[in-house]
Parts: structure tokens; sequence; C-alpha cells
């Protein structure tokens, strides 16, 4: 590479994913064909527009590229219709706003410090500021409170329902979501961007046939390049015609709202790693990888039960773990600050009814997906929440931090990314 200051920093920043513990709940590792994909000239390409349908000439390949994401999501999820050009996941849910709601009208979502998306109705996001947006929350146990989303739906009567979160270690129950949904009519759409893969895998029920629409971004638990899905059923498409706010029409309704609603562009080379990434979920062995991120937080969970933490909800289901600290007597920015020294990289965060602020909340959210790819397994999930106790426990003490640090980076070794070479036996 000519440019030694971008080079630099990509070397710098493998080195940070290789020497410590990625426990961030929406990051993972990517595998070398989605990076070559990434990588490739098709980057190069303007095609505005669908397969087939493109106001650029030269798409015969980039075409075939959109298709086959297309065909592989809609088999990997059971749906009729897949639409694989969102850019990410916030732009992939305005266009849902956008097909489905008019300025002015009442949507509902979880509250962001409940551990919803900024885009499901936060105050100071598009989606709190065009529309009229009500937010539920969980209860007292951390649990998603179905019962008070219910009183909100008949007192506020909503048009469209955003469920799904970002920091929710539960199940979500979606026909008993899809009934509430029913009270005003609403369209219910189901946010899987944190537990996609774990749905493909059969470690968490799948929205389809209950949600009129499920989004999902491509790179967390699905383990693609960062991207967004929109998946639904209904008939053919037919994107150059305006359609009328009807379940039938949903495919033609969003394939609009992302152009000419919302997008120019696609960014192919995005479209041909999802594509990878899809064919790379419906092999087996990702089965196995979607059951093991379970697994993995669960012994996590039991393990830091056991050193007394307080979870959110008292465990997991999915790939994450909710900590409340106050019982520890460190706020959630000191806990991430030392547990990165370690070389173990989470993120604060608020807990449900948080005492403190936002902004310096009591807790820290942490998940398994990434240092599962890696092939850690329920044995160094042991090991690894002794060090996070360790590293909570001394976090003004920068010499023990630092020999954590480096008995991490020591034991990753072990463990290579996925494009890396296999460590020497
Ligand atoms: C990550 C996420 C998004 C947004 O995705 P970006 O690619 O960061 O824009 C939306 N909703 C949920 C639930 C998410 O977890």
């Amino acid at each position: 590479m000519n440019d030694k200051e971008i080079e630099k920093l990509i070397a710098a920043e493998g080195k940070r994913q290789r020497e410590g513990l990625e426990m961030i709940p929406s990051e993972n590792h990517t595998s070398a064909d989605v990076l070559k994909a990434l990588g490739s000239r098709l980057t190069d390409k303007y095609s505005e527009g669908y397969p087939g349908m493109r106001y650029y000439g030269g798409c015969e390949y980039v075409d075939a590229v959109e298709n086959l994401a297309r065909d592989r999501a809609k088999a990997l999820f059971g749906v009729s219709h897949a639409n694989v050009q969102p850019y990410s996941g916030s732009p992939a849910n305005q266009a849902i706003y956008f097909a489905l709601v008019d300025p002015g009208d009442t949507v509902m979502g979880m509250h962001l410090y409940f551990g919803g998306h900024m885009t499901h109705g936060l105050k100071v996001n598009f989606s709190g500021t065009y529309y009229r947006s009500v937010q539920y929350h969980t209860g007292k146990d951390g649990y998603l409170d179905y019962g008070e989303m219910t009183k909100m739906v008949k007192t506020e009567k909503p048009k469209l329902i955003f469920v799904g979160a970002t920091a929710y270690p539960r199940i979500f129950e979606w026909a008993r979501l899809r009934e509430i949904a029913d009270i005003s009519g609403a369209w219910l759409i189901a946010d899987i961007s944190h537990i996609a893969g774990l749905v493909v895998a059969g470690a968490h029920p799948s929205p389809v046939g209950q949600a009129h629409v499920v989004m999902t971004t491509t790179h967390k638990t699905l383990r693609g390049p960062r991207g967004a899905m929109i998946l639904c059923n209904g008939n053919p498409s037919n994107p150059l015609k305006a359609a009328e706010r009807r379940p039938e029409n949903l495919p033609t309704l969003i394939d609009r709202a992302i152009i000419p609603g919302l997008q120019g562009g696609p960014h192919n080379h995005q479209t041909a790693a999802i594509a990878v990434a899809l064919r790379e979920a419906a092999q087996p062995s990702f089965k196995q990888y979607g059951r093991q991120i379970v697994k993995n937080a669960k012994i996590l969970a039991e393990e830091l039960l056991k050193k007394d933490y307080k979870l959110v909800t008292g465990g997991t289901d999915n790939h994450l773990l909710l900590i409340d600290l106050t019982n520890k007597k460190i706020i959630g920015a000191d806990a991430e600050k030392a547990l990165s020294k370690a070389g173990i990289t989470v993120n604060k965060n608020t807990v449900p009814f948080d005492p403190r602020s936002p902004f310096s909340p009591s807790g820290i959210r942490m998940g398994t997906p990434a240092i599962t790819t890696r092939g850690m397994k329920e044995k160094e999930m042991v090991q690894i929440a002794s060090w996070i106790d360790e590293a909570i426990s001394s976090a003004s003490d920068a010499k023990i931090l630092t020999r954590l640090n480096k008995q991490i980076g020591e034991f990753c070794k072990k463990f290579p990314l996925p494009s890396d070479p296999a460590p020497k036996a």
C-alpha cells in the first residue's frame, strides 16, 4: 500500500482485534471471503435501480450479484422478498417508516435507555422528530413489559411498532407481539439486527410469519459486512408503480422506499460480501456457531453470578449480558476503562431504571458473538469470567491490569481471527 499512514492504522487495528477479547455484542469478525468481496472492483460500479431495471449500463455482473444475495436471503429466512440494498441498519429503518407511515403518525418503539435503538422513536432521532413517537419499557425485572405495551397500544393507537433491541438479554415473543400490534392494526416491524445469526441457527424464535416486516443488519451475529436487509412477504415487487399500504404490497412499498425514496446507487461490493456471508450462514457449521454463542453467554452469566454480579433479568437467553454494577461500587465507564486496559472490549450501558445518567450509566453490556467466532467455548468462558472479575475488582491497579493484558494477549494467540493462519501446534 502506498498510503503508509492508513496502512499503519489498518495494521494497528488488526493487532488490537487479534490480541484482545472483542466483547461488544454488536461486533464480530468476518471471514477472509467476506473481506475479499468487500475489497473488490465491484465498489467502482454505479447501478441505481434493481436487477433487470437499472439506470446505468454495464450492470450484467452486479445484477447477478444482487440476485444471488436476494435469493440467499429469501432461502435463509424463509420469505418471498428481500431488499439487500440498505446502506446500514439505520437507513433501513428509515426506509421502513417512509414506506409505511406519514409524518405526524403515531409510532411506537422501545425506549433507548431500556435497550431500544435510536431509530425506534428517540426524540432527537428522525424517528422521534417526524413522527409522534411513544415509547415502551421493560418492567423492574428487566423483561419487556407486554402489559404496558398492550395498554399503550389501546390508548395511543400506533400505526407502526418497532420491536428489537441493542441491550436486551431475553427472547422476544413474536406471536404475543403480533396480537398486541393487531389491537390497533399497527404494522409490526421486527428489528433483529443483534440476533439474526441466532435466528438462522434456531437459537432464537424467528419473527417471520408474525412480523409484517423484518429488518436486520448484516454485520452483527450474522457475521457479514456492514450493511442491512429488509425482508417481507407479498406480491412480486414493481418498484416503478406506487402501491397502496396493504400487506400484499409490502415488497413494492419497501423497494420504492429504498430507491427512489431514500438511497441512490447500491454498494455492490457490500452486496457481494452480504451474499458471501449468507452462503456461510447457510452451512451446518453456522447453526453450531449460533448455538455456541448462546451456550457461551449462559456460562459467562453463571460464572459472573457466582462472583456476585447482578445481571439484568438474572441471566441471558441470547448472545449478551447486561451487568448492573451498583453493588460493585464501580460505575460503567470505569469498568469499561479497566477492562479495556486488560484487553477486554465492552461498553458502558444504561440498565433499566438507571439511577445514574445515560452519559455515565450504572452498567456494562458484553456479548459472545466475536469470541465464539474465534473458537472459544465453555472452558474459555470460565477463564474470561474470572479475568473480567479481576479487572473490575482491580480497576485502579495499573500493575494488575497490565499483567492481565499480557496474559490475555498470550491466550488470544491460540484463537486466530478467521482470516489469519491457524496457530502452530
Ligand atoms: C445496530 C442496530 C441498528 C442500526 O444499525 P447501524 O448499521 O448501526 O445503522 C438498528 N437497530 C438495532 C436493533 C441495532 O442493533
